[in-house]
C-alpha cells in the first residue's frame, strides 16, 4: 500500500487530531512510498531501526518516536544518527503517542485491561487518557502482581500489602504516575503504571492504596503490536514486533 494511505488510514483509525501532544503524531520522518512490511517497536531506538532494517522493513511504527517538546530541536549527536540511518535506507518513521495509549480497543492501556483481566469501567486524567475498572476475578495484591510479572517478563515495585484484596483498579501505562491523586477520587484498592516517583510511595502509604511500578518500557509493548497486527490484518501486510529487553 501506500504511505500516504498508510498515515490517512492510522490517522482516522486513532483519532490524531482529537489528542494535543509533546509530540507530531503521524509520519516524523518519510521513506519509500511503496509499503509491505512493517516493523513495530516501543521506542525510535537505534537498536529497533538497525533490527527493522535487517528484517527489511519499509516503514517503523513506534510509540515513542522524535521531536518531543522541550528537546533541543537540532539533529545532532544520536538523533542524528538515527534519523541518517533511516533516511540513508529510505525507511519511514511512524510515531504515535498519546492516541495510542488511548485508543479503546488498540491503545495501551486497553491492551493492559484485556491482557490482566479487568473490565473498563470509564476513563479519567488529562484527555482521558487514564482508566478505572474492576478486576474479572478479585484476587490479592500478591497474586495480581504475579499476573502481572508474568506478563511483563519483569519484576514490578510495589507499594502495598500483599494480602490486601484488589477489587476496583485504575491504570495508566508508561509515565502516568502523575494521575495517582486522580486515580484516588474512584474508589480504586490499587493503581498499575510504568513509572514510580518519590511522593507517590507516602500517598500510598498514607492512603493504604497500592501503587504498581511494572515498568515504563514493560507497560508500553502491547499497543503498538495490536495496531501492527491490526494493519497487517486490514492491508495484507507483514508484521513483526522488535522487541528490547531493558528491565525499565
Ligand atoms: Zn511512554
Amino acid at each position: 500500500m501506500q504511505l500516504n494511505e498508510l498515515r490517512d488510514y492510522i490517522g482516522s483509525l486513532l483519532a490524531v487530531g482529537r489528542f494535543r501532544d509533546y509530540c507530531p503524531n503521524g509520519v516524523q520522518v518519510e521513506g519509500k512510498s511503496e509499503i509491505r512490511r512493517i516493523a513495530t517497536g516501543v521506542t525510535a531506538s537505534q537498536a529497533v531501526i538497525e533490527a527493522a532494517f535487517e528484517w527489511k522493513a519499509d516503514a517503523i511504527i513506534v510509540h515513542h518516536g522524535f521531536f518531543w517538546r522541550g528537546e533541543d530541536p537540532c539533529i545532532t549527536g544520536i538523533k542524528k544518527r538515527r534519523i541518517a540511518y533511516l533516511l540513508q535506507h529510505d525507511m519511514n518513521l511512524l510515531a504515535y503517542h498519546l492516541p495510542l495509549d488511548a485508543h479503546l480497543e488498540l491503545g495501551n492501556n486497553a491492551q493492559l485491561a484485556k491482557r490482566l483481566g479487568i473490565n473498563v469501567l470509564g476513563h479519567f486524567g488529562d484527555q482521558d487518557i487514564a482508566c478505572y475498572g474492576a478486576l474479572t476475578q478479585p484476587q490479592s495484591l500478591q497474586q495480581f502482581v504475579r499476573n502481572i510479572q508474568d506478563l511483563f517478563q519483569r519484576t514490578p515495585q510495589v507499594i502495598g500489602s500483599e494480602s490486601a484484596q484488589i477489587s476496583n483498579i485504575a491504570w495508566c501505562s508508561g509515565g502516568g504516575q502523575s494521575f495517582f491523586d486522580q486515580a484516588l477520587a474512584h474508589g480504586v484498592d490499587a493503581f498499575l503504571t510504568g513509572e514510580i516517583s518519590e511522593q507517590n510511595v507516602h500517598v500510598a502509604q498514607e492512603t493504604g492504596v497500592a501503587f504498581i511500578a511494572a515498568g515504563h518500557h514493560a507497560s508500553e509493548r502491547y499497543g503498538v503490536q495490536a495496531l501492527g497486527a491490526h494493519l497487517a490484518n486490514q492491508f495484507g501486510l507483514e508484521h513483526r514486533f522488535f522487541d528490547q529487553d531493558i528491565q525499565v
